[in-house]
């Protein structure tokens, strides 16, 4: 077993930490106070090869593994959860699908222009009537000729708005019961019957845009179809497990970035003639956050590398999804608890973190469906 990360990891997080903390870092408040999608940073993103880092230099993408993707998204989601959420889409949500379920023509058409950009992707699962229940959708598509014509809604789209292409799913076999009879589709933005409902405004990630759509007879031609005709379910499901080691690491940088501003400020901020930071009650808990750091990372890692070597990682994802997105919640809450009165303040660095931190324990599966895949794996485990 090896812990050292290799030379090329290293070079990877050390260049994402400097562009995090010298390009984004100085923007963040300001977008999300304005709630306005980060287009300069995300045009950055794509020179810098963190939008496809996974997809194979042949079309386009960084080649790295998947270990290289976490390290990355926990440094930029260190500084800002929007547009971690931004990247972990188009890497995790978008590449990842068409990369391992697309047809030769769909991966040279469309990883390049998502890798190195001008392209952004969405993710559609998710209809006003099933979240977690995500087989009970009601999105159809029916073949027509050489078409296939949508019809039905979907919402809590990330990147909806702003997105070049949507990857979607839509019931192809209504006799088919429930997540059976599911196709995968890419849409492309322009395609006639594509709707922007409407933006919707949240707690936190604000800087990220998250879209209601709807498909009125939208048409499509029939190679938009992504992986088998009525097999999109496993699409689904597969896309999901890549992403939820995306989120956790998001999870993880909102941990670390909250611990490392509670750290610093525990060392200025002086009450009683002293630094706050030689209280045990903060020292306790900042070795908590540090150590809870720790295991989260190791949690993902472990996640990573299974990807790595083509081993089941479902459980492994799951695990660290739920660790990682229950610590960023309550690194974030303690963090604001050092800072006192001020962290409550919008001036301060740590309100942002606990309203950004509590989407990472909802999308991708929320932490009750995290639990109930892990007792599933368990239950299997058991039987042998
Ligand atoms: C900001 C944001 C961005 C998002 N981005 C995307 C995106 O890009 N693409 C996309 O498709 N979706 C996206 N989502 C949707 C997200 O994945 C869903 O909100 C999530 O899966 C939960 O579904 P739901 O909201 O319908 O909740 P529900 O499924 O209605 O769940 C409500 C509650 O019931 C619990 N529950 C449900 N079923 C069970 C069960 N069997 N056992 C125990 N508890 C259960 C849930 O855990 C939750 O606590 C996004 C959501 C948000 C808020």
């Amino acid at each position: 077993m090896d812990f050292d990360l290799t030379k090329e990891q290293e070079l990877i997080a050390q260049s994402v930490a400097e562009f995090a903390d010298k390009e984004v870092a100085p923007k963040v408040a300001a977008y999300d106070e304005a709630e306005e999608f980060p287009r300069d940073l995300v045009d950055k993103m794509y020179d810098l090869g963190l939008m496809g880092m996974m997809v194979p230099p042949e079309y386009g993408g960084g080649g790295t593994d998947t270990v290289s993707y976490t390290l990355a998204m926990e440094e930029i989601n260190r500084v800002d959860a929007s547009l971690g959420v931004i990247m972990s889409v188009n890497n995790s949500l978008v590449c990842d699908p068409i990369l391992r379920f697309g047809t030769e023509a769909q991966k040279e058409f469309y990883l390049p222009r998502f890798a190195q950009g001008p392209w952004l992707g969405a993710y559609a699962l998710t209809e006003p009537w099933s979240g977690s229940d995500a087989g009970a959708m009601r999105a159809t598509a029916v073949r027509e000729g050489d078409e296939w014509v949508l019809n039905g809604q979907k919402i809590f789209v990330t990147n909806g708005w702003h997105a070049d292409a949507i990857v979607t799913y839509a019931k192809t076999d209504p006799k088919a019961p429930r997540s059976q009879g599911i196709s995968a589709f890419i849409v492309p933005a322009d395609a006639p019957g594509l709707q922007k409902v409407r933006k919707e405004k949240k707690l936190g990630i604000r800087a990220s845009d998250t879209a209601a759509l709807a498909f009125e007879n939208l048409r499509i031609p029939e190679e938009n179809l992504l992986g088998e005709r009525d097999r999109g379910f496993r699409v689904a499901l597969a896309t999901l497990d890549g992403g939820r080691i995306g989120i956790a690491s998001q999870a993880l940088g909102i941990a670390r970035g909250s611990f490392e501003a509670a750290r610093d400020y525990a060392q200025e901020r002086e009450q009683f003639d002293r630094p706050i930071a030689e209280f045990q009650a903060i020292r306790f808990k900042l070795a908590d956050m540090a150590t809870e750091i720790d295991a989260a990372r190791l949690l993902i890692h472990h996640a990573a590398a299974l990807r790595d070597r083509g081993k089941n990682y479902t459980k492994a994802a799951s695990m660290a999804k739920l660790f990682a997105s229950d610590l960023a919640v309550r690194a974030s809450r303690e963090a604001i608890q050092i800072f006192g009165g001020y962290g409550y303040l919008r001036d301060y660095p740590v309100e942002k973190r606990y309203r950004d931190a509590k989407i990472t324990e909802l999308y991708e599966g929320t932490s009750e469906i995290q639990r109930l895949v892990i007792a599933r794996h368990l239950a299997r485990d058991l039987q042998g």
